[in-house]
């Protein structure tokens, strides 16, 4: 199920043990997650308290099971509809077939420049690199992103793809490529970005899209955001192409209202999005706005070898971004150490699935405390905690066989009362020589790898 083009991205150097490391002792890092987490904890409180979160959740959960048990009858009746309504559906089996079909039309076109809204398929195939491999140039146009793509780096969240850094280092980026000092205010960043994007979305051949839902019924494509830049990107090139994750799709209208309620809640914590952008079709006879062309590309990329697996219900995600925020690991080394375009808990179960067992990012579902604030915080209600450990179970990779081990002899002393009681006066009786004023700041051996990163309380409760 792995596709062509692996997800992992090559500028990100090191072993994962090493990437986590290193995030960890970046404070300026820990300290730029934390704060950006801390505002969506506080957003998501205030949503919860003003709706019945947990009857919303549901019908999210019942939307987004019904579509993907659905998924080949609904994709038959999208390409229907957006063929009806003049656009062209392609159906790529893996990220090259997309990126490849891209390319084509760019190049059948002759265009030159190419404006990018954020789209997670997009760089989930690296489809920035295919073009620029093909001559265009590439320019992303959502704040975070072009903050990304003049880093050189990939997102570190699913939709605040710049969250890891702070405005003075955003406003070094800004002076390094425009060769003059930026002020690190917000308003005189967003004016910066603001001035040098513009003339991109004037100029750009092509504009190429995620898509947040495709509504079945009516060929409808929902592109939400909260910048503008989807629209222009969307509205103004004479062609436009849409990339989508084949799971992204509702039945009809009612189901698509309800997520589109449902996403920014949970993702911001507020009621509704800034933008909700609705294509359907190109520009028709008589419109002013719009592109002659939209080309939508429907990715499988492993997606359809899911279903019907015990990781189907990963394919109900709608990328909110919320376990993420909610992850302790997720605040403590941000999306960087992934390695993925999807980072966190549902990054750690999707990834390898999407790359295979055997790929470097097998390892990534041990990147979890399984803690389960996931499970709490996702409005889908997708059970990440226990995909996680069912993801764990696919990978036997050779340095946790000590780990396996020590796991058994545990499992062993606990089956009977007298094993559970002499480990536990065990453990009682070793903490408290190693503790000094209630903590335990190392252990020998093997277990000094565990608090390496953290203390153990000699006693409990803690003092
Ligand atoms: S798994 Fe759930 S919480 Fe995480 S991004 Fe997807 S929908 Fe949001």
């Amino acid at each position: 199920m792995s596709a062509d083009r692996p997800v992992s991205y090559p500028d990100v150097a090191g072993t994962l043990r090493q990437r986590t490391r290193e995030a960890v002792a970046d404070a300026e890092l820990v300290g730029n997650l934390r704060a950006s987490a801390d505002a969506w904890a506080a957003g998501r409180t205030r949503m919860e308290e003003q709706h019945a979160f947990a009857a919303m959740r549901e019908r999210a959960r019942q939307i987004r099971t019904d579509a993907v048990g659905r998924l080949p009858e609904l994709l038959r009746r999208l390409e229907s509809e957006v063929r009806a309504a003049g656009g062209h559906v392609y159906f790529a089996a893996d990220g090259a077939a997309a990126c490849a079909y891209v390319v084509e039309v760019a190049l059948a076109r002759g265009a030159r420049l190419v404006a990018k809204s954020k789209s997670m398929a997009t760089e989930e195939i690296k489809l920035n690199e295919a073009l620029e491999e093909a001559g265009l140039r590439v320019v992303e146009t959502d704040l975070g992103e072009w903050i990304l793509q003049l880093a050189g780096q990939h997102p570190s969240h699913i939709i605040a793809p710049a969250v890891h850094l702070n405005r003075g280092q955003v406003a070094d980026l800004f002076a390094a490529e425009s060769g003059r000092p930026v002020p690190r205010e917000r308003e005189a960043l967003v004016a910066h970005a603001r001035g040098r994007l513009r003339e991109v979305f004037a100029s750009a051949d092509i504009g190429v899209s995620g898509v947040n839902l495709a509504v079945a019924e009516t060929g409808t494509l929902c592109v939400v955001e909260n910048e503008g830049n989807c629209r222009l990107v969307t509205a103004l090139p004479p062609v436009h192409v849409a990339v989508m994750g084949m799971e992204r799709i509702v039945a009809g209208w009612d189901e698509a209202a309800h997520l589109l309620e449902v996403l920014p809640m949970a993702a911001i914590g507020d009621d509704a999005a800034t933008y909700v952008n609705l294509i359907t079709g190109p520009r028709r006879a008589g419109e002013q706005d719009g592109p002659e062309e939209l080309h939508l590309v429907i990715l499988d990329g492993g997606r359809s070898a899911l279903r019907g697996t015990e990781f189907e219900e990963v394919l109900n995600c709608i990328r909110c971004g919320a376990c993420l925020y909610s992850c302790p690991v997720w605040r403590s080394v941000g999306g960087q150490a992934y390695a993925s375009p999807y980072s966190g808990p549902i990054g750690a179960v999707l990834t390898p699935l999407l790359e295979g067992p055997t790929s470097p990012s097998a390892e990534l579902p041990f990147l979890s405390s399984l803690c389960g604030s996931c499970d709490d915080a996702c409005p889908v209600g997708i059970p990440l905690h226990d995909l996680l450990v069912r993801a764990r179970a696919r990978v036997r990779p050779p340095q946790r066989r000590r780990e396996r081990a020590a796991f058994r002899v545990w499992s062993h002393l606990w089956r009977g009362r007298v094993g559970y009681w002499a480990s536990r006066v065990a453990a009682r009786v070793g903490l408290r020589l190693l503790g000094r004023r209630g903590w335990v700041h190392r252990l020998p051996g093997p277990g000094a790898a565990w608090t390496s990163q953290r203390d153990l309380p000699s006693r409990w409760p803690p003092t």
